[in-house]
């Protein structure tokens, strides 16, 4: 479950925000997903619970925010939105879309005390 694995990523981007903020303990982390980077919230938050005991983040909350995907289309030349990848662009159809955003996971924001 490649999800555990993300988990330990933000846990560890946190601890090193929490040297550089000198902050203690984290209320709610705000984390980006991305329609097209293959994290499912849902086993997202499972491993979050399990592998945020007794760290910092213990009892924090987790947001989710989900970006839409995008890109480019090479066909109506224009910025569409898309769902998943290698979708045919929404407007024209074309299937010469070069995938723009939505494919990352990120820690947006943390909320410390
Ligand atoms: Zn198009």
């Amino acid at each position: 479950m490649h999800e555990m694995a993300l988990c330990e990523g933000i846990v560890e981007i946190v601890e090193q925000e929490a040297r550089k903020g000198a902050f203690a303990k984290v209320k709610t982390v705000w984390l980006e997903i991305g329609a097209l980077s293959h994290v499912a919230p849902v086993a997202l938050r499972f491993c979050f619970e399990a592998v945020t005991a007794k760290t910092l983040l213990q009892g924090a909350t987790l947001e989710i925010i989900e970006q839409p995907g995008a890109a480019w289309c090479l066909g109506c030349s224009r910025s569409v939105e898309i769902s998943q990848r290698y979708q045919p662009c929404p407007a024209c159809g074309s299937h010469q879309l070069q995938v723009t955003g939505g494919e990352d996971m990120r820690v947006k924001e943390l909320e410390v005390e």
